[in-house]
């Protein structure tokens, strides 16, 4: 998503109420090697807007999954629920990570069908969070 429209001050408050780190996967800025992206959290494609109510930060792996969704399975209960939003939503109420600190869980019907949706457990993911966790850089605090 690109961020053309969206003034640099605008960008920065998003950053720091970010905390510099994906909304989703918490992969922070300074272990990525790309710059983390503004995503909007309600899709333009779903009628989201630039507003900055509607923005928040993600890596590219997160953005590319989540696309124009809005909804996800929770592949427990079934339920057709709406993604967690990063901004109005705690993430440690709706995930969490596995004892070995490599796989993040979802904790609620919100949690788990975003986990689905986004692949947060994706192949990539599993092997650079093994590495951190390896190196003692994994898992964050469990804000
Ligand atoms: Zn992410």
């Amino acid at each position: 998503m690109t961020s053309r429209g969206i003034s640099e001050a605008a960008i920065a408050r998003i950053r720091a109420a970010a905390e510099n780190r994906c909304g989703y996967c918490l992969t922070p800025q300074r272990f990525a090697m790309q710059v983390l992206e503004i995503e909007h959290i309600t899709p333009r494609a779903a009628g989201g807007t630039d507003d900055e109510e509607n923005l928040w930060l993600a890596c590219r792996l997160c953005n590319n999954a989540k696309g124009v969704k809005t909804h996800g399975d929770d592949p427990v209960t079934g339920r057709r629920v709406r993604l967690f939003n990063p901004r109005t939503q705690k993430w440690r109420r709706h995930f969490y990570w596995s004892d070995d600190g490599v796989r993040l869980m979802g904790r609620t019907t919100c949690g788990r069908a975003t986990v689905e949706a986004l692949n947060l457990n994706n192949e990539i993911a599993l092997v650079v969070r093994q590495n951190w966790v390896n190196a003692g850089w994994h898992p964050p605090d469990r804000r």
